[in-house]
């Protein structure tokens, strides 16, 4: 008799294993941020393990020197100059065609909304720089969501966990850490320029492990019934040290949550309304949180970005009108001659930073001011501070609807 294949994924193979619940790893929502050497090892695995909810995030295109370290990509992706998010979605897809993948090719603070950051179950961050894995930290701890940290140097690996109200990565820096991160954070708009981030020398075999590491606390974290009896332990308030050289792997404890840390604002309190959208006129924005509040007067608190409309020069006075979110001004001013000639010393940038009523761009949209889809934003009204999600944008996200 003929033997019946069965082709559901990871039927007879992964059942076998004692932990592994399909219908939860089917359901599972996991946010890669980073689709580098990290990224798209971590993004293989979480194909093959069929974690069936996945959306990539990363702003850069492919270059050459990624193809030593990534499996996903292609000589040919790096011809094109191809974002790395689209293209190791559409590769994850080809390794398992039964998964949901989604991506952004965009920055993690400015262009991911806060109630995306929500619907997850873990986030893991496959990042290169601490101001980014500050940033990650800040969000998944607005949006009370784990994440896994992985970095990597040389031979040299490490893999944390992070969670609200247990441990933090912005507690576990050190003075001099914090210091240097907010430096670049203070250097946003006309007074930043675009640094050239050294490169730091990496193996694909630091990746594997590393992003094997990460994967693996992921699908713990998944099975959250398992953590809670003890079936696993995570490295939640662990520090896992893998040293390639002399083959050291340690596991360390490393718990950090001090009251006075910034990053630990939490939304808990935060109201869906499907009547917004980013794609919401501002004028609306006031008229709809206005009757649905029963308010009378609302400021939109822009935590995220800034608004930039007027660009001025010390010097001549000349005007230069960008009307882009702050985070947009580096390169507007480096794709502009005559603005990138001039020394950022000489330019003046008028930005709103709360806006009202008396915002001169009623007509723009929020996205247009740089409010990412599906996001949180925060509103000051005489009633005190709401978050309001835009859950009009639901649509821009078919992974959450499914
Ligand atoms: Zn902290």
């Amino acid at each position: 008799m003929e033997e019946v294949e069965i082709k559901e994924w990871g039927k007879e193979v992964f059942d076998l294993l004692s932990w592994y619940k399909m219908d939860t790893v089917k359901n599972a929502k996991v946010m890669v941020v980073g689709a580098g050497a990290l990224g798209n090892e971590v993004l293989k695995n979480l194909a093959l393990f069929g974690v069936g909810n996945i959306y990539i995030v990363d702003f850069d295109t492919i270059e050459y020197s990624n193809l030593t370290r990534s499996v996903l990509f292609r000589e040919e992706d790096a011809d094109k100059g191809y974002y790395k998010a689209e293209v190791a979605a559409r590769k994850i897809r080809e390794i398992n065609p039964n998964i949901n993948v989604q991506y952004i090719c965009g920055k993690l603070n400015t262009d991911v909304g806060l109630g995306l950051y929500r619907q997850m179950d873990v986030v893991i961050g496959c990042l290169d720089s601490r101001l980014a894995r500050l940033q990650l930290n800040r969000l998944c701890m607005r949006a009370d969501v784990p994440w896994v940290e992985g970095g990597m140097e040389n031979l040299t690996g490490n893999v944390r966990v992070f969670r609200q109200g247990e441990n933090c990565y912005e507690c576990g820096l050190t003075e001099n850490a914090k210091q240097n991160i907010f430096q670049q954070l203070s250097c946003a708009g006309v007074a930043h320029r675009n640094e050239n981030v050294g490169r730091i020398p990496t193996t694909p075999v630091i990746a594997s492990i590393i992003g094997a590491v990460e994967v693996q606390e992921a699908m713990k974290l998944i099975h959250k019934e398992e953590v809670q009896s003890g079936v696993f332990s995570t490295l939640l308030g662990k520090w896992f040290h893998y040293e390639g050289m002399h083959n050291h792997v340690s596991v360390y404890d490393s718990v950090a949550f001090f009251d006075d840390c910034p990053s630990h604002e939490c939304w808990t309190d935060i109201m869906k309304m499907p009547a917004l959208s980013a794609d919401t006129r501002i004028n609306d924005v006031f008229t709809t949180i206005k009757e649905t509040l029963g308010v009378n007067e609302v400021e939109i608190n822009l935590r995220n970005d800034k608004f930039v409309d007027i660009i001025v020069s010390k010097n001549d006075n000349q005007r230069f009108t960008p009307m882009l979110p702050e985070s947009k001004i580096s390169d507007y001013i480096d794709s502009n001659y005559d603005l990138y000639t001039r020394s950022r010393a000489d330019l003046n940038q008028n930005a709103y930073e709360n806006i009202d009523e008396s915002f001169p761009y009623q007509r723009l949209t929020l996205h247009e001011i740089g409010v990412p889809y599906l996001d949180v934003i925060e509103v000051t009204t005489e009633k005190g501070v709401h978050h309001i999600e835009l859950t009009g944008d639901i649509e821009h996200y078919p992974i959450i609807i499914k």
